[in-house]
């Protein structure tokens, strides 16, 4: 993450739970309400704020990166960052969802948009933002494809609603999806790893095609041939974080059951350290939690 970190500094952006304490001035909650936050915290005051686009804010913060997070018993947040969690969603089910789940509607219904029928391809079926923009696309009446770099990966993949599941290990990935469209390829490819993978994602999009991303773990920096990107009336569209409508969305969608957390394991508070370790080991399927 391009943002430097004043440390000591408490991580931790996806975050539920009950309201503790309000600040005089806040009105419309009260203690004991059930919360999820909008970790992209934002002003409310800018002009991308006034039209609902949070995730714009000119003086936008991440929780748990700029200001202190989750990973405690209690987090200070500002009201307007506060979204109600609806009944029978669990604090285990948003804390999977807020930030990825949101992340992801953000991506497939503001970003840009689904039609019914459409070649949708999530890359990384078994990650946060791929497993729920899986169940996403499919809701919307998309055809899904999705891609796993193990057999485990791929079979969570095809658990969640993706049609066919492609091995990311295989070079030749782009070709197979090309075959599985019957050469039309993907109308909308839902990116967030970056590097090589997006350039891939360019070889197998359908004419007229659109590539969202929000993501650059895997390169910064992609060379783009622009022939066939203007030749073929692509769209390359970036996507960062949710707005409150998106993450509202989430919920009332994981509450209707349309959308299910992918969930490996829970850890205590005490135990975060395990947690990163096991994150790093890469030995895992979903989210990993942190329950205080
Ligand atoms: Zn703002």
């Amino acid at each position: 993450m391009p943002i430097p970190v004043k440390l000591p500094r408490t991580a931790g952006g996806e975050i539920a739970g009950t309201i503790a304490a309000l600040g005089a001035d806040v009105s419309g909650w009260k203690a004991g309400d059930r919360v999820a936050i909008q970790s992209n915290l934002f002003c409310g005051k800018c002009e991308f704020c006034l039209r609902g686009e949070d995730s714009m804010c000119l003086r936008g913060e991440i929780l748990g990166v700029q200001r202190d997070g989750g990973f405690a018993e209690k987090v200070l947040v500002p009201a307007r960052a506060l979204v109600r969690l609806p009944e029978g969603v669990s604090f285990d089910a948003s804390a999977a969802l807020t930030l990825a789940g949101s992340t992801a509607m953000h991506m497939l219904t503001n970003r840009t948009q689904v039609n019914p029928g459409d070649w949708v391809l999530a890359i990384g079926g078994a990650s946060g933002v791929g497993s729920a923009a899986i169940q996403i696309a499919k809701q919307l009446g998309a055809r899904v494809i999705s891609t796993g770099s193990t057999e485990a990966k791929r079979t969570l993949a095809k658990s969640l609603g993706a049609e066919f599941v492609v091995d990311s290990n295989d070079p030749k990935w782009p070709a197979e999806i090309r075959k599985i469209t019957n050469k039309h390829g993907a109308d909308v490819v839902v990116e967030h790893v970056g590097g090589e993978v997006l350039g891939k994602c360019f070889d197998c999009l359908a004419r007229g095609g659109t590539i969202v991303t929000c993501g650059a773990t895997a390169g910064k920096d992609v060379p783009l041939n622009l022939w066939p990107f203007f030749v073929k009336q692509h769209r390359l569209i970036g996507s960062y974080g949710r707005n409150r409508a998106d993450l509202d969305v989430t919920l009332q969608w994981a509450a209707a059951g349309k959308l299910k957390p992918v969930i490996d394991s829970v850890f205590p508070l005490s135990q975060t350290a395990e947690a990163f370790a096991k994150l790093r080991s890469r030995n895992f399927l979903g989210k990993l939690l942190v329950r205080p």
